[in-house]
């Protein structure tokens, strides 16, 4: 199995040389730089699984280094904060990262939350031709395709983020039925951080604004209010 790469993007010598020390301890395949014009030449060249960003950096505001890496890359955005304030306010912004910690952060749960991360598909399993159909969830209009992890709106795909498309494939495996926040934390972040309910209903916005500009009236995601979501046909 080839190594799983991720890029840090840090400022801060310290802070870099830590995460990077850390990362390489768990097996992984570490490359950093110190800017953010480093970081979207080197997204390009080595195509990292994942990034680890900070957000304050010397040369470009990191959310808008998270959204370019977004517009051009399938890798995950783990994005460094150096408050703990400033992650409400990112998460309102709908930057796009796939999950947020603040500085100081404890590095047993980085690599945790990095592993978490690289343990979720990059790209689509190979099909086994046999085994196609039973992993394609068609319910009326939508089709969540688990193999090539696409989403169809009326046989045209649509183009979500693998966080979007987690959150998605979670709702149509169980439709109709209601999915608590906390759950689709454990299942699409794998974790309970605190604070990251919020994350939940940011991204769940985005997917219902894309899954609407495709056009789509039924099935409809539906929110419970103060408890989860649930896919209605
Ligand atoms: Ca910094």
């Amino acid at each position: 199995m080839a190594e799983q790469s991720v890029l840090v993007v840090e400022d801060t010598d310290e802070i870099r040389e830590l995460v990077v020390t850390v990362l390489t301890r768990a097996g992984m395949d570490v490359r950093a730089v110190a800017t953010g014009a480093e970081a979207i030449e080197e997204v390009r060249r080595s195509t990292p699984d994942v990034v680890v960003l900070d957000l304050g950096l010397p040369d470009a505001d990191g959310t808008e280094v998270c959204r370019q890496i977004r517009a051009e890359s399938e890798c995950y955005v783990l994005m460094l904060t150096a408050r703990a304030e400033e992650v409400d306010l990112l998460i309102g912004l709908a930057v796009g990262a796939d999950g947020y910690m603040s500085k100081p952060f404890s590095p047993r749960e980085l690599v945790a939350r990095v592993q978490v991360m690289l343990r979720r598909p990059r790209v689509a399993a190979a099909p086994e031709p046999a085994a196609v159909e039973e992993h394609v969830r068609r319910l009326a209009e939508l089709e969540v395709d688990e193999d090539s992890r696409e989403v169809r709106v009326d046989g045209a795909v649509v183009d979500l983020t693998r966080t979007e498309f987690d959150l998605l494939a979670a709702l149509a495996s169980r439709p109709g039925r209601v999915l608590q926040r906390e759950t689709l934390l454990r299942e699409v972040w794998q974790t309970d951080w605190e604070g990251s309910v919020r994350l939940v209903e940011a991204h769940m916005s985005n997917l219902r604004r894309k899954l609407q500009a495709a056009g789509l009236s039924t099935p409809e995601i539906k929110t419970v209010r103060g408890v989860g979501y649930r896919l209605v046909a």
